[in-house]
């Protein structure tokens, strides 16, 4: 544990006649910052409340800020790289059998379209919006540093809202709303997030790269999304900004109205055709109640269009392809540059399996005896709240039917955030001061053609900062955990 900012005392302290409380939420709830409020009973109509923000912007190093950006592309490629090599995915799916029913049955889905369309895919081109996710480390003895938490290749989320959140905080320092900082406040610390932008390119790109103009983007959005609005930003710049239309719609609306064309291969529905299926759903088993909803994503995989992200990049994806990642070995066959694999690499925590057999899964299991506190066990899962911290695991995995699902989880020592960092986070209108810990996300895209290998775009595209006070483990916005913060770079 170490600190970040010493004897500076951040943020500021408001006094009692300070308006920006009131003029941030005002601010949020004028510019679409917003959060769909969860329904009542008694609600009429629909309602809609400030997503949950820091009142200052957090703190962060501009040296690890401008590493964490300009690694982006390169994580870009590593990924595409490992959703290109089938075999390789397969390998580790094969540990997975029978421990992991929803990863096996993704993977056994991509294998029976590989089968059905002979290894030559409908459609050549792949699009990732990825998000490379990390955490500040600090160590009494050493300069802090970014580890990566995770790489999201599905439904990486708040990209709309992430732009807003800077500009929100941009907009306070213009209001004089911030009191003198002992940290400099000013538009070069607090930079514009291009992130709303940067994904609506991507997208915009993968669908010129279809090349039929009035087909549309269909967004694969969950039943009740409450977090609709970040989706919704990305929507309005691809109209406004691109000229592209987007519907929106279930797994189980697709799975009802959807049609693959028996001939021509295009998948169309509501009578329009897709140029790009853009998943912020489909990652979880909740999202395939039914087995048509499974045929569903089987037809869109089987397509012209272009899928964001195709089952094999969604399983790249996966917490196990992360730990095998860890492996230098792995990681060269993915990432040949040699000083580039040195910047990635140094990025990564220790990521253990845990079978009976290997010498890292001994190893893991002696630390799971030893010292527990040090680390978290992750399944297989996105989206929040699956993961099991410290001293409960060893409880947790005697509480499994037997040994071999084990395999189905990876350890990961916890990474060591500064302990120094404070904020305010406003909630549904309610302030709460206290030490927080900040999240960086690096938003990137990629166009590429899965048959060559070419890659057509590769672009960093914005950041997210998530913050949430230290006391949680998670620090998932939309999951309750955690808030929408910008950065104030130091
Ligand atoms: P998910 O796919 O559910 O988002 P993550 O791997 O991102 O899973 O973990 C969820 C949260 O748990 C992270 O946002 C972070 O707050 C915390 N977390 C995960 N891994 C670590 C770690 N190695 N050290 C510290 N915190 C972690
Ligand atoms: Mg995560």
């Amino acid at each position: 544990m170490a600190e970040l900012l010493g004897s500076i005392s951040y943020p500021p302290s408001l006094d009692e006649s300070s308006t920006l409380t009131t003029t941030l939420r005002d601010w949020a709830l004028s510019h679409g910052l917003v959060i769909r409020a969860p329904i009542k009973e008694e609600d009429a109509d629909e309602r809609a409340t400030h997503v949950p923000l820091t009142l200052f912007p957090s703190p962060f190093p501009k040296k690890l800020f401008e590493e964490a950006r300009g690694l982006q592309t390169a994580f870009n490629e590593l990924y595409v790289n490992v959703a290109n090599d089938s075999e390789f995915l397969n390998e580790i799916t094969k540990g997975l059998a029978g421990v992991d029913d929803f990863m096996s049955d993704l993977w056994k889905l991509h294998l029976e379209v590989e089968k059905e369309t002979g290894g030559k895919p409908t459609q050549p081109l792949t699009l990732g919006v990825f998000r490379s996710d990390y955490l500040l480390h600090t160590s009494p003895s050493s300069e802090p540093e970014i580890r990566q938490v995770e790489l999201n290749t599905i439904s990486a989320s708040f990209g709309g809202l992430s732009s807003l959140a800077a500009d929100a905080h941009r907009f306070l320092l213009k209001a004089d709303e911030y009191p003198t900082s002992q940290l400099e406040m000013s538009n070069e610390t607090m930079p514009e997030n291009p992130s709303a932008k940067g994904l609506a390119a991507g997208l915009a790109t993968a669908h010129n790269a279809y090349g039929v103009p009035s087909a549309v983007v269909l967004f694969v959005i969950q039943p009740g999304e409450r977090n609709a609005f970040d989706q919704r930003w990305l929507e309005y710049y691809l109209l406004e900004t691109h000229g592209v239309r987007v519907l929106r719609a279930s797994m189980q609306e697709i799975a009802a109205d959807g049609k693959l064309d028996a001939t021509t291969k295009k998948f169309s529905i509501y009578g329009k055709e897709i140029s790009v299926v853009y998943y912020r759903s489909a990652y979880t088993p909740a999202d395939y109640p039914t087995p048509e909803t499974w045929q569903a994503r089987k037809q869109m995989e089987l397509s012209t269009a272009i899928k964001c992200p195709s089952l094999a990049t969604q399983f790249a994806g996966a917490k196990k392809v992360q730990q095998v990642l860890v492996d230098s070995k792995v990681l060269e066959k993915f990432c040949p540059d040699t000083a580039v694999r040195a910047r990635i690499a140094a990025t990564f925590a220790e990521i253990l399996p845990l079978d009976a057999d290997s010498a890292l899964g001994k190893r893991a299991r002696e630390l799971i005896a030893t010292k527990p506190e040090k680390y978290v066990l992750k399944p297989q899962r996105e989206g929040g709240g699956n993961n099991v911290y410290r001293e409960k695991i060893p409880g947790f995995l005697k509480s499994l039917p037997d040994e071999s699902f084990w395999n189905g989880y990876i350890l990961m020592e916890l990474i060591e955030p500064p302990t120094d960092v404070k904020n305010s986070i406003i909630r549904n209108g309610k302030v709460t001061t206290g030490n927080v810990i900040s999240e960086l996300g690096v938003f990137g895209t990629a166009l590429w053609n899965t048959v060559s290998g070419e890659i057509l775009d590769n672009s960093e595209a914005g950041w997210l900062l998530r913050t949430k006070f230290a006391e949680s483990e998670e620090g998932g916005v939309a999951a309750g955990f955690g808030s929408i913060d910008s950065v104030l770079l130091i």
